[in-house]
């Protein structure tokens, strides 16, 4: 039988490496192919690091290669924001090593890359390897990325003095849905965007982690749209939804919540999580304990120290940090709530808890990952957006998918939002009719997601047949 090798590259953080080694997963698993997954290792990247090298979690025909942590010490300071400093650390690491990876693996029918690692293009180019990007977040956010860099040309102002982003055929983007990076044009981390994205149109194809039936206007206009501003678009292979289906190793505590969990009443706890990096201000953590506390739901919340600084400013210490919630929650919350809700520093095994059947809704940041693993376990949310395109999503979950609320005059507008407002939704959520609607429609998706995935479904044959073109092209 031809087998097929291919390479997959993913590029730091969660959001990221999760989808990626579900993607080499599936191609190893479903399509019989042999991977190496290449894994950008820092010294600040200990979950990642466990998640790739738990004994007996990978199947047979997945290897993990280590690329050497380089040191950008010297090219980055404090002052650095994420998207450049990101950047940066794969640009060294890549021209560093990849090219050398890429010679000894010999013969490769692919090398899969994610968004930030568009340096690659290049260096697999040298190598005549065909690369794919594989797009870890909306169709809509792939729209504009491959619409941005034209419109840069275009526009002399800044985005923000728009009305909103009209990319052809989609739902118009409203600037105050517009990540922070796309705000200012002169700032270091949309030059750094600008460059990954003006790249994208290098891949032979695009593979996208979502599925047709999720976003069928924006699947729709992209394919249209075969040229952006003179452009061609690569095809786009839509393969998702590739979320996890175990979290790796559980930890005692892990243990303790699915028991804790195991004894709740059927969608009755409520989840909090931030995603990888997300952070709240002391004010507003506040608020949320307050307004959870007040709504008297069940709750599991993961609970990070407050800062005032970035709310993505974990996202190179993933797991890294010990933190004590009693030292930073409203003073007595956690005995008020106690037997009522789980406090959990850090980190939740958010699948686990998603999976299972007491937990009845999900507030969320809204990054892709999250909200894909929340809707194939029919849980709808509340939106929290904090950075990146999070705004944007959760203006798509309330507005186009109907899976979510907004908390009013909430954290997409900056604002603090108050305890009232935040035990008001909460019991709309959990106890209300709105709740019950939104929970059968992500029960509706959560079916749809299943079958796209499942053989012969859209998801699997799209990425059945790029596999059946790299077995045609191995010699005999
Ligand atoms: N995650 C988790 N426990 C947490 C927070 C996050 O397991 O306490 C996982 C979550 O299940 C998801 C990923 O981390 O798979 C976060 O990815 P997402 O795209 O939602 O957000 P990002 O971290 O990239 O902002």
């Amino acid at each position: 039988m031809k087998v097929p090798h291919v390479a997959v590259l993913s590029s730091l953080g969660m959001g990221h490496v999760i989808p990626l080694l579900e993607l080499a997963k599936c191609l190893v698993v479903h399509h019989h192919c042999h991977v190496s997954f290449l894994n950008i290792t820092t010294e600040a990247s200990a979950a990642q690091n466990e998640l790739l090298h738990s004994p007996g979690t990978l199947p047979p025909g997945l290897h993990v290669i280590d690329l050497p942590p380089v040191d950008i010490s010297s090219l980055v300071s404090d002052e650095t924001p994420i998207v450049s400093r990101l950047s940066i650390n794969l640009q060294e690491s890549l021209s560093y090593s990849l090219k050398s990876v890429l010679i000894e693996l010999g013969k490769l029918q692919a090398l899969v890359i994610d968004l930030f690692c568009s340096q690659a293009f290049e260096i697999s180019k040298d190598l005549s390897v065909p690369t794919y990007s594989f797009c870890t977040a909306s169709a809509a956010f792939l729209a504009l990325s491959l619409y941005l860099p034209g419109l840069d040309r275009e526009v002399e102002c800044e985005f923000i003095d728009l009305e909103s982003i009209q990319v052809p055929n989609c739902a118009p983007v409203r600037i105050e849905d517009l990540a922070e990076e796309v705000r200012n044009r002169k700032a270091d981390d949309f030059k750094w965007l600008l460059l990954h994205f003006s790249r994208l149109p290098m891949a032979t194809r695009i593979f996208l982690n979502s599925w047709e039936d999720l976003e069928p206007v924006s699947l729709k206009a992209i394919r249209e749209h075969s040229f952006y501003h003179q452009i061609p678009t690569p095809k786009i292979c839509a393969i998702g939804p590739l979320i996890k289906h175990d979290d790796v190793a559980m930890t005692e505590a892990d243990v303790e919540c699915q028991a804790w969990l195991d004894k709740q009443p059927l969608d009755s706890v409520l989840l909090i999580a931030l995603g990888s990096g997300g952070t709240l201000t002391a004010a507003q953590l506040t608020e949320l304990a307050w307004g959870l506390e007040l709504s008297r739901q069940r709750f599991i919340l993961v609970a990070r120290k407050p800062t005032d600084a970035s709310a993505s400013g974990m996202f190179f210490n993933v797991g890294g940090d010990v933190n004590d919630p009693k030292a930073y929650l409203p003073e007595g919350f956690l005995e008020r709530t106690k037997g009522v809700g789980l406090v959990l520093p850090s980190w939740a095994p958010q699948l686990m808890v998603l999976r299972h059947p007491s937990t009845g809704a999900f507030i969320s940041h809204c990054g892709w990952n999250s909200i894909l693993e929340s809707i194939s376990h029919d849980v709808p949310m509340i939106t929290w957006p904090l950075y990146a395109e999070q705004r944007m999503n959760a203006t798509m979950l309330v507005e186009e998918v109907g899976v979510a609320v907004k908390l009013t005059g909430g954290p997409e507008k900056g604002n603090i939002v108050g305890r009232e407002v935040i035990e008001r939704v909460i019991r709309m959520v959990m106890k209300g009719d709105e709740g019950k609607m939104m929970r059968d429609r992500a029960g509706e998706l959560k079916d749809s997601a299943q079958k796209a995935l499942s053989f012969g479904g859209s998801s699997y044959e799209s990425l059945s047949c790029v596999v059946e073109e790299w077995k045609k092209k191995i010699m005999p």
